[in-house]
């Protein structure tokens, strides 16, 4: 959360810059024009939203016009952050923390004892690596009759495949590690590259592999990795493709890339526009639409591009749209009124048949 003095400093920032009348203004200087879409390049767009505001660290100056390309469907700002100015919209940003000590998969009230039992079969017998606790032998088989379940515990673990022996892993954007740990639980030689040294710090902390470094030059070694990750990153990038490019070039041939990202069509945009937690201005820069994802991928030289499920995210989703919508700080209490929660419960359900009708795009390629 933001402090007085933090709020102060960012001020004194702008105050130092005679050409701005507003304090609250990010510094002029700081800004760049995005004159085509950074995805395909078309030039004719459409107004989304006008003046969106930081409500969710409330640590970034600015205001921000979001266009969508009339061609592929994306979201982009302009003008947006330039690459040297955009450390000031993360001052306060979450992954900086230390990672937690690791809760295996996402805690869901919902799943009663016994379907975390059957959930643990399921995952011990994808990953023989994995001994999870209780478990059932059945899992496997009856994860036919819980889709939601699976889904969410495929997402769990980035529906990786079971690693062969020696594999490696690569997390780009890694934070503090939290996916590093999971991934090594799993049984693959797990690394992480994270731009932000505090984040890298807290994990290298708790003992985990992770280096400090970004795309899209990441100085990481051609074809050396068996599976790249990219979770909530792209979106963040001044240049996208630029960074495909690089996770192609990491991957051995045949290697498998898993990335998730917010869904610009996803229909909590379109219930409470410029109020959507996926929006997160100015940090996210690029909000993909599925056409515009696969246009990225393929041009970047991937193939077996496939959609997933991305599980059941839209109630903290739109738990925290609603929370912004109402101007209130990170951990403000937010209770979702039952006929949203009931929406949010059945785009779940669609997302589980039509992956890209979600919260967010979760999607697995591979390097042809
Ligand atoms: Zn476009």
């Amino acid at each position: 959360m933001v402090s007085e003095n933090k709020n102060d400093s960012i001020q004194a920032r702008g105050q130092e810059n005679s050409s701005l009348p507003n304090p609250t203004e990010w510094p002029f200087d700081g800004l760049e024009k995005v004159a085509s879409c950074p995805v395909c390049g078309g030039t004719e767009r459409s107004t989304v939203h006008l003046g969106l505001t930081d409500r969710i660290f409330f640590c970034a100056p600015g205001a921000w016009t979001l266009y969508r390309c009339d061609t592929c469907h994306c979201g982009y700002l302009d003008p947006r952050p330039t690459p040297q100015a955009i450390g000031l919209a993360y001052a306060e940003y979450y992954t900086h923390t230390a990672p937690q000590e690791e809760v295996f998969l996402s805690s869901s009230t919902f799943i009663g004892r016994r379907l975390v039992t059957l959930r643990n079969g399921y995952l011990n017998a994808r990953f023989p690596h994995l001994a999870l606790k209780p478990s059932h032998r059945l899992g496997f088989r009856l994860m036919d009759y819980f889709p939601q379940t699976r889904a969410l515990a495929e997402r769990d673990v980035r529906h990786l495949p079971e690693p062969v022996a020696g594999a490696r892993l690569m997390d780009l954007g890694c934070g503090s590690g939290a996916f590093v740990r999971r991934a090594l639980s799993l049984g693959y030689a797990a690394e992480g590259l994270e731009f932000d040294s505090q984040a890298v710090a807290a994990g290298i902390g708790k003992g985990l592999p992770i280096r400090e470094g970004s795309l899209p030059r990441t100085g990481l070694e051609s074809g050396s990795y068996d599976v790249v990750t990219l979770s909530q990153v792209i979106e963040h990038l001044h240049d996208p493709l630029a960074a495909l490019q690089e996770i192609h070039r990491l991957l051995k041939p045949g290697g498998v890339f898993w990335l998730a990202t917010p869904n610009m069509d996803a229909p909590g945009h379109s219930h409470f526009g410029p109020d959507w937690r996926g929006l997160e201005p100015p940090r996210h820069l690029v909000l993909f639409s599925a056409k515009a994802l696969r246009l990225a991928l393929e041009r970047t030289g991937f193939s077996d591009i496939e959609f997933k499920p991305p599980g059941a995210v839209s109630q903290w989703l739109w738990s925290s749209s609603l929370r912004i919508s109402k101007n209130a700080r990170l951990g403000t209490p937010i209770e979702l009124p039952s006929d949203l929660t009931k929406l949010a419960g059945r785009e779940d359900r669609l997302s589980l048949t039509d992956p890209v009708a979600g919260e967010e795009l979760v999607v697995v390629a591979r390097k042809s």
